[in-house]
């Protein structure tokens, strides 16, 4: 089968490796419909994942068809089309007995990270009674590929760790497609504002598109300027950290309000300067989460419901043959004016 490998940093290749088989009777294994690139698979390829060892197949998300199941996997069949959870989880161990997947004592982040991941035509997906999703009848497949990481990704660590509310003001820091996942599910709260703050145009058009109220373009000091004028200087009472950068990091602690909310999403790969001797008396709450996706079945009917516009996140298509075009594309976003990529096998 094809299968887009990671050859070490800087390096990967589309090449014929051979179709998964099952290994424990919790296994399924997948033929994949359809896939996509995640900002987390170019950190892979800047080598700044050093879990991801050479030849391993990447990708962490997908929609496809049940081709083979163990016999200890219940609730699907052969031919089921199944939403691929980026998380893996048992649902027996404490930490998925607490709904804390991402730490699964056998799971977690492992996808196209410590096992072979989705970008290729088949997958083994371990534990897969509780690692994936039936995808309803009637669904629009392309967006149910936004429902493996982002969408659960904005919306868990983002809006519910940042306790967003009802009249609150929001501001969200990066315009990419997690801080664009984040912006569609902050409005289930009807906050009373949402603040968008990226330096490139086209995504801030978008997520005018997509609900945002204000939009800020601007270096740190400038955009921090703007929030709080137009605030009049108290700041935001939360912020949505989705870039993973000192500078970004940094206007997120400058335009909190008292009492407010710092919810990081961003994957940091050096430290922050945390200013707490600004902080300390201000009431701040700061969090820190990697994904669990226990809110999937949640989000699935939500967009069943009509109440997320998922298709305005995807704008580029690509067959799994020209996966390097693809990620060509994706590794050049601003220019591209690229968000999420659809790549189809067959
Ligand atoms: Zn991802
Ligand atoms: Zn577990």
């Amino acid at each position: 089968m094809n299968a887009l490998v990671y050859h070490g940093p800087g390096r990967k290749s589309l090449e014929d490796r051979p179709k998964p088989a099952l290994q424990e009777v919790t296994d399924a294994i997948i033929r994949i419909s359809k896939t996509t690139i995640c900002g987390t698979d170019l950190h892979i390829l800047k080598g700044h994942v050093p879990t991801v060892a050479e030849g391993r197949v990447l990708g962490h998300e997908g929609i496809g068809f049940i081709e083979e199941l163990g016999s200890a996997v219940s609730g699907y069949n052969v031919g089921d089309l199944v939403l691929i959870s980026c998380i893996t989880s048992c649902a027996k161990c404490d930490y998925c007995r607490r709904g804390m997947y991402s730490h699964c004592r056998e799971g977690g982040w492992i996808l196209g990270n410590t096992i072979d991941g989705t970008q290729a035509e088949y997958v083994r997906i371990p534990h897969a009674s509780n690692s994936l999703h039936p995808i309803p009848v009637g669904a629009d497949v392309e967006s149910m590929v936004m429902l493996s990481d982002i969408l659960p990704t904005g919306y868990e660590c983002g809006v519910l760790n940042g306790c967003v509310k009802p009249g609150d003001t929001v501001a969200i820091v990066g315009a990419g497609p997690i801080g664009l996942a984040a912006l569609l599910t902050a409005q289930f709260y009807a906050p009373a504002s949402i603040f968008m703050i990226d330096p490139d145009d086209h995504r801030l058009a978008v997520a005018r598109h997509l609900g945002a109220t204000a939009l800020v373009n601007g270096t740190s000091a400038s955009a921090i300027e703007k929030v709080l004028a137009i605030t009049q200087g108290q700041g935001v009472d939360v912020v949505i950290e989705a870039v993973g950068m000192p500078v970004t990091f940094d206007i997120c602690q400058s335009i909190v309000a008292a009492g407010g909310h710092i919810a990081n999403v961003g994957v940091h790969g050096e430290s922050v300067v945390l200013r707490l001797q600004e902080l300390w008396a201000r009431n701040i709450t700061i969090t820190t989460r990697l994904v669990d996706t226990v809110t999937t079945p949640q989000l699935l009917k939500a967009v069943m419901a009509g109440h997320l516009m998922l298709g305005g996140l995807i704008t580029h298509r690509f067959p799994l043959s020209e996966i390097l075009r693809a990620y060509d594309t994706f590794g050049n976003a601003a220019k591209e004016q690229a968000l999420k990529i659809i790549i189809s096998n067959n």
